[in-house]
């Protein structure tokens, strides 16, 4: 699946896939901008094809490919595109060339299908950064005090420690982010769900402050990055909100 494409000598990108085989792969694909490049529908973002690559002295290089999927929908829908974004952007940034993050393949494939469908892109992304922390071993723990292990619902975020602490244990525990037995609810249940389903997942508003808070500061603690995409997502929203409540911007 292709993650980016960058501008590469003239007519050529440079172009990241995340591979079922070999995970992620960067490989010189030349001659797309000429007409009729066989090339040009497989560079673009989140198309899904079968690769041919000859390795090369640095980069690999794309020698032919067979488009499979397009995700075009996705090209279509500006909320869409910028949620779909942040899948790429964390997988791009955190993994190495030629590391298979177990799963996510596998993930990633049936991600962009409700994406394309959902009525919430916002809160499909969180689950899909809620699957990638899972997968990469690095979920925050919310189910349990991570100091003295009591089971709770709810408590206090804190960044260093990757997961909740209980109210007796918080005021050790350094500076955090409070978050409610119904988030912490919430995004149990978002874990468990199918994709496809999490259309129907009542969200209120300060459940999803809390979610976008805490998943923003664990990304940035566990994984170090700051996603610029996950930005451009806010301002998606702050931007525009329509009156149904959902997050849907279509573009013009
Ligand atoms: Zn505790």
């Amino acid at each position: 699946m292709t993650l980016v494409a960058r501008t590469f000598r003239g007519s050529g990108r440079m172009v990241s896939f995340y591979t079922r085989e070999r995970g992620l792969v960067e490989a010189a694909a030349r001659g797309i901008g000429k007409p009729g490049s066989s090339l040009a529908a497989v560079v673009e973002p989140f198309a899904l094809s079968k690769l041919f690559l000859a390795e090369g002295k640095g980069a690999d290089r794309l020698t032919q490919a067979e488009p499979i999927e397009s995700f075009y929908e996705l090209r279509r829908d500006m909320s869409r595109y910028a949620c779909a974004a942040v899948a790429c952007e964390l997988i791009l940034r955190t993994t190495e060339p030629g590391q298979v993050v177990p799963g996510l393949f596998d993930t990633l494939v049936p991600y962009l299908r409700a994406m394309e469908a959902t009525q919430r892109p916002q809160l499909l992304s969180w689950a899909f950064e809620l699957a990638y922390l899972q997968m990469s071993g690095l979920a925050p723990v919310l189910d349990r005090c991570v100091i003295c292990e009591a089971e709770i619902v709810g408590g206090t975020y804190i960044p260093a420690h990757g997961g909740l602490v209980c109210g007796d244990c918080s005021p050790d525990a350094g500076a955090g982010r409070h978050i409610s037995p119904g988030a912490a609810r919430t995004i149990v249940t978002m874990r468990r769900f199918q994709l496809d389903r999490l259309d129907r997942l009542g969200m209120p508003e300060d459940y999803a402050a809390q979610i976008a808070g805490l998943l923003r500061d664990h990304i940035r603690y566990h994984l170090d990055v700051s996603l610029k995409a996950d930005r451009f997502v806010e301002s998606l929203g702050r931007w525009r909100k329509p009156p149904d409540g959902s997050d849907s911007t279509k573009e013009p």
